[in-house]
């Protein structure tokens, strides 16, 4: 039977792909250490657990609204206000299953066939294969070390066509950690105002920084930065909550009406229990949050030590989320690996340590490694990567 055409340029996700591969190994009982993961390796706070728990209890297993509880969008609201001092109604918010399908609702109701969306490179995988899936056209702008991976605006300029319909900016970012600061996003967003551009601003990692930078959202610069925005964000990665699939985008009302319309025909809602637990994930504490960020930092200084000492590795310091994205193409030549596609492939085989070729980001150069794992397991990847390297340099 032949399948739809739509799909024949899908790329399966590379980050589940390289997990899957690194599973199965273990599995066979190979000791492979997985520096995969784009997930924290925390459990999920125990108050959130329990009001999951105590809402199925009660009773609360039904259908929800198909734009979320309206508890849980109030906790988003006083979230937005607390954290970011930003005012949003009811109607500009939609809760989803996880901040992935926020995005991929949006770009269903946003895109005509061939709009473009500017995605600055390196990129989440899922961006450019859900835009391609609404019909868009992902122009991919690169960026480099020496920018320390931000976006210039004078690129941004030259892209911009009568087709440009939005851009992504994903601060913290994933997958080099970096953080766009204040005047960075106003120009990019000024530009945004400009030519009438949508910013879609991935916040995901916001809870998520190290050091004295601290996370600005683009909509907070101003009305008029607020309403050329949506926020697109979720408990997934600051409240470990992988697993919930709880997201929300908020912005502008009538593509939130819009996207509330699609998933009532699509999700009907977002699971029932994970709502309630999100509300407590907002409403709660927020020492957990606290405690995992602290914990991250350490692992994060301790790995970038470690990876500077490789030879041929460079990497960009990052200020936020949980990977480092080190250039290793010479290390990978050094080895006679032709690409770095090849010499990830030999870590995994050889080295047994996973990591994620950052072809899959648009950057093929790199590799992206996850620091969301124990520091003893860091430590022991990182020696087993400088092992492999001084083995066939
Ligand atoms: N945006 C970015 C940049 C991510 O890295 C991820 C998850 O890896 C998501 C969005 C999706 O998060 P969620 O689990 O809420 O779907």
């Amino acid at each position: 039977m032949e399948l739809a055409k739509r799909l024949q340029s899908l790329t399966p996700s590379t980050t589940l792909a390289i997990t899957a591969k690194a599973n199965e190994l273990k599995a066979k009982g190979i000791e492979v250490i997985g520096l995969g993961a784009g997930e924290p390796d925390f459990h999920t706070p125990k108050h959130i657990i329990d009001a999951a728990y105590e809402a199925m209890v009660a009773g609360r297993t039904k259908y929800t609204p198909s734009g979320g509880l309206v508890e849980l969008k109030r906790a988003i609201q006083g979230k937005l206000q607390r954290d970011q001092n930003l005012s949003y109604e009811l109607s500009e918010i939609i809760v989803t299953s996880g901040a992935k399908h926020a995005l991929y609702t949006l770009f269903q109701v946003l895109l005509n066939e061939g709009d473009e969306v500017i995605i600055p490179i390196p990129y989440w995988v899922s961006y450019p294969e859900q835009v391609k899936l609404a019909g868009g056209k992902p122009i991919f702008i690169e960026t480099t070390e020496k920018e320390s991976f931000k976006l210039a605006p004078e690129k941004l300029l030259e892209k911009i066509t009568p087709k440009t319909k939005a851009i992504i900016i994903n601060s913290p970012n994933n997958p080099t950690g970096i953080v766009y600061r204040k005047e960075e996003l106003m120009k990019i967003g000024k530009i945004c105002i400009d030519h009438d551009i949508l910013l879609i601003s991935d916040e995901i990692y916001e809870k998520l920084i190290y050091g004295k930078d601290q996370h600005v959202s683009v909509a907070s610069l101003g009305e008029r930065y607020k309403n050329q925005t949506i926020i697109i964000n979720g408990v997934s990665k600051s409240h470990s909550m992988t697993g919930w699939r709880i997201g929300y985008a908020a912005g502008n009302k009538k593509i939130i009406q819009q996207m509330t319309a699609l998933a009532s025909h699509s999700t009907s809602n977002p699971t029932t229990p994970a709502q309630y637990a999100a509300i407590a994930a907002y409403e709660g504490t927020e020492q957990s949050v606290e405690d995992m960020r602290s914990a991250f930092e350490k692992r994060l200084n301790l790995a970038v030590e470690k990876i500077e000492q490789i030879p041929g590795f460079s990497v960009v310091k990052p200020q936020g989320a949980f990977y480092l994205f080190p250039n290793v193409k010479e290390a990978a030549t050094r080895c006679g690996f032709e690409t770095v596609d090849d010499f990830a492939a030999s870590l995994l085989d050889q080295g047994k340590v996973a990591v994620i070729p950052g072809s899959g980001f648009g950057l093929p150069d790199h590799i992206r490694l996850s620091y969301a794992t124990s520091p003893q397991l860091i430590e022991e990847a990182i020696e087993r990567i400088g092992q492999f390297v001084q083995k066939h340099w």
